[in-house]
């Protein structure tokens, strides 16, 4: 018969090598807590990275793609010939246009025809830039301005008076551009 301990309701008998191991596993505690705090301290005496929004801004790229502009050519005239291609793009359906036809004594813009009406509802905008992709003469651009909140759902009806309104000089300067490309 051998001294194995079969009564498997008594308490297991220590390794010799346990007290060896639970060592280990202290110091490697307390490298990790040493290693953390190295790097608390060296971040804490580093210059603030919080940008003091709204009165700073955080860069935005050349490409990003925030609230509509229609535009205009240098002598006046509106660029938008009331195709409806924008409208045609937009997959969630948000722009409407409703043409008519230019005259001499009334010309709006050089074709045949010119955006008497043209809304966007911007609740419902995902500012994809489908529409500014699709429109043959430019005429709607998609600028910087990401701050569009308002007091009212009618609001976010944006006119076409209200997006004729001029470009940013720096989404001026992108498309002037890529005109001369
Ligand atoms: S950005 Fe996209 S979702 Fe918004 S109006 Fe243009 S096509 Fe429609
Ligand atoms: S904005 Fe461009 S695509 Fe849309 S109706 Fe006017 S000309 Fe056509």
């Amino acid at each position: 018969m051998t001294n194995e301990n079969k009564n498997p309701t008594s308490p297991p008998q220590p390794s010799p090598a346990s007290g060896e191991g639970d060592k280990h596993s202290v110091a490697a505690d307390v490298g990790a807590l040493l290693t953390g705090l190295k790097t608390t301290l060296s971040e804490a005496f580093r210059p603030a990275v919080t940008t003091m929004y709204p009165e700073d801004k955080t860069p935005r790229s050349e490409r990003y793609r925030g609230r509509h502009y229609l535009r205009r050519y240098d002598n006046g005239l509106e660029r938008c010939i009331g195709c409806e291609l924008c409208a045609a793009a937009c997959p969630v359906g948000c722009i409407l246009v409703i043409a008519a036809e230019n005259t001499d004594e009334n010309r709006v813009s050089p074709g045949e025809r010119y955006a008497k009406t043209y809304e966007i509802n911007m609740l419902r905008c995902i500012f994809c830039g489908y529409c500014e992709d699709a429109c043959p003469v430019q005429a709607i651009v998609l600028g910087p301005e990401y701050e569009l909140s308002d007091t009212s759902r009618e609001k976010f009806i944006y006119t076409k008076e209200k997006l004729l309104e001029p470009l940013p000089p720096d989404v001026q300067a992108r498309l002037t551009t890529k005109e001369k490309k």
